[in-house]
């Protein structure tokens, strides 16, 4: 192929092949077409990211925290510099539109900047009280791993948290979205930052991760993709007690009562449901609807759908783009049918898009009978199920009904009603009247299934760190 990309690994503060010899294709979904190829990573590259590590470990842990600071604001402000030819990239290896993947750019560069003004104040010694205190140290080496869904935020999300943190961070970046890492490992290079501070590496990912993760070297991970892998890596991080940071699956509800804005709720309900072809862990996927209004609001509901335009998604005039990959359309599939066979009604969509690429049409799906595997399966892509309630501890008690607990959503305007909600909700993160609540400023966890330890926010770098007691320590001014 002659216009073919080929992404190589950064080790050391050099670009290179992978040391197997062997490369994997990368696809763009919209087409089904093979446009770059990405090198796999050989046990002897994960040697020579262990080492560099090691060998910034010290370095790293102990240059001021302002200049790791300045470093990553620096790289952020390249990387904005970048974002149009980033974001084309990253549009064109995951399939979501140009204005998503500009979005998230912009996201990415937020967190970057977020994290590189917390350094000082992060980095920052504080007393419990007069004789004793507490000093935050970097916790040693951090292997990341991210997904192929939102890359770009995902990959700026853990590089900025450890490298603010005075980690280095080996980070493992999906094969399928290889664009997003190197960006910002070039943003980060040229900003300065030394070799063995961040490593790149893609190839065989349960290879990588095992051999990573039985380095006792590695002292954290973090890892955001399905539970089963999650548990995993948890497994593994066991046999070296490493801290695990695991951002793991949703299956959210919203809940909408009777006196809720229904314009506001059901274009928020399409807006972030179709984004991204619905590939968010935090997407809304259960749709709970007071009996009194359930007729006006699916109807209500499926015309929004139907509005969505999908094609490709470098046409300006598309609001949603093809699924990432074969396997997100062939589980679309199964879940509807296994749906349909139970009896549920397609309300809208169910079925794959007439071209090439992995198109999945806006779905929804009602008298979706308990049992379904869509009930209970994150569906992580179009698909919504609506369903009425007549109580509020029928709703409480379906929306807490899945192993998940990542996000949960609510409308109504009754202070009463959005007080008992905020209580009894199962989920790491719970938004009334708006849906979305991921930002540089704000932890993020799941709870249950959907895994633990914090992700952005000051919480977010502190998971990097160990907070180091220091008795009698009125003697020893540490400026
Ligand atoms: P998958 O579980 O095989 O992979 C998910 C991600 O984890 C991929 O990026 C993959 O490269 C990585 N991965 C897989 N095995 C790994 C291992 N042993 N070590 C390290 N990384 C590993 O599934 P998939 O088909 O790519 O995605 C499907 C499911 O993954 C979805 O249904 C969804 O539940 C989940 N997912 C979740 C998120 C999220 O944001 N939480 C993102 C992507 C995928």
């Amino acid at each position: 192929m002659s216009d073919c990309i080929n992404y190589k690994l950064f080790i050391n503060g050099t670009w290179r092949s992978g040391g197997t010899g062997a490369d994997l294709p990368v696809i763009n979904p919209a087409t089904e077409m093979e446009f770059g190829r990405v090198a796999v990573a050989s046990a002897s590259d994960l040697d020579d990211c262990l080492r560099s590590a090691q060998a910034s470990l010290h370095f790293w842990a102990n240059t001021p925290a302002e200049e790791r600071g300045e470093l990553l604001i620096r790289a952020a402000r390249i990387l904005k510099g970048k974002m149009d030819v980033a974001a084309a990239a990253l549009s064109r290896e995951q399939g979501k539109t140009l204005t998503e993947a500009k979005g998230e750019y912009a996201r990415a560069v937020e967190m970057i900047e977020w994290n590189g003004a917390q350094a000082a104040k992060l980095s920052a010694p504080w007393p419990i009280d007069p004789e004793r205190l507490l000093i935050p140290e970097a916790i040693g080496v951090v292997a990341a791993f991210t997904p192929w869904n939102y890359p770009a935020v995902l990959n700026a999300r853990k590089l900025a948290a450890s490298i603010v943190a005075g980690c280095p961070v080996i980070l493992k970046a999906a094969e399928e979205t290889p664009s997003a890492g190197v960006h910002m490992i070039e943003a980060l290079q040229e900003a300065g930052i030394p070799p063995g501070v961040v490593s790149l590496v893609f190839g065989n990912p349960p290879m990588i991760s095992e051999y990573l993760l039985g380095s006792s070297l590695v002292r954290a991970l973090s890892f955001t993709g399905s539970t089963p892998v999650g548990r995993q890596l948890a497994k593994f991080a066991a046999n070296n007690l490493q801290r695990c940071v695991l951002e793991l699956g949703g299956h959210s509800p919203v809940v909408v009562f009777g006196d809720a804005d229904l314009t506001k709720a059901i274009s928020a309900i399409s807006e972030y449901k179709f984004e991204c072809a619905g590939q968010s862990c935090n997407a809304p996927s259960r749709i709970l609807v007071e009996k009194s209004i359930y007729k006006e609001f699916l109807a209500r509901l499926v015309q929004a759908a139907e509005k969505i335009r999908v094609g490709a998604p470098d046409d300006p005039n598309v609001d949603m783009g093809p699924m990432a990959n074969s396997r997100r359309v062939e589980a679309m599939e199964r879940l509807t049918k296994d749906a349909v066979d139970r009896g549920a009604r397609v309300e809208t969509g169910g079925k794959r898009i007439d071209r090439p690429g992995y198109y999945w049409s806006p779905t929804i799906l009602s008298n979706v009978p308990p049992g379904s595997q869509v009930l209970r399966e994150e569906p992580f892509g179009p698909i919504l199920t609506v369903a009425p309630f007549s109580a509020i501890e029928e709703a409480i008690e379906e929306a807490n009904a899945t192993e998940y607990g990542l996000a949960s959503y609510f409308f109504t305007e009754s202070p009463e009603i959005q007080k008992r909600m905020i209580r009894s909700l199962s989920a790491g993160a719970i938004s009334l009247n708006h849906l979305k609540g991921v930002s540089a400023d704000a932890p993020n966890a799941g709870i249950k299934q959907s895994g633990y330890g914090y992700e952005g926010g000051v919480e977010g770098v502190r998971a990097f760190q160990i907070l180091k007691l220091v008795n009698g320590a009125k003697a020893v001014p540490l400026a």
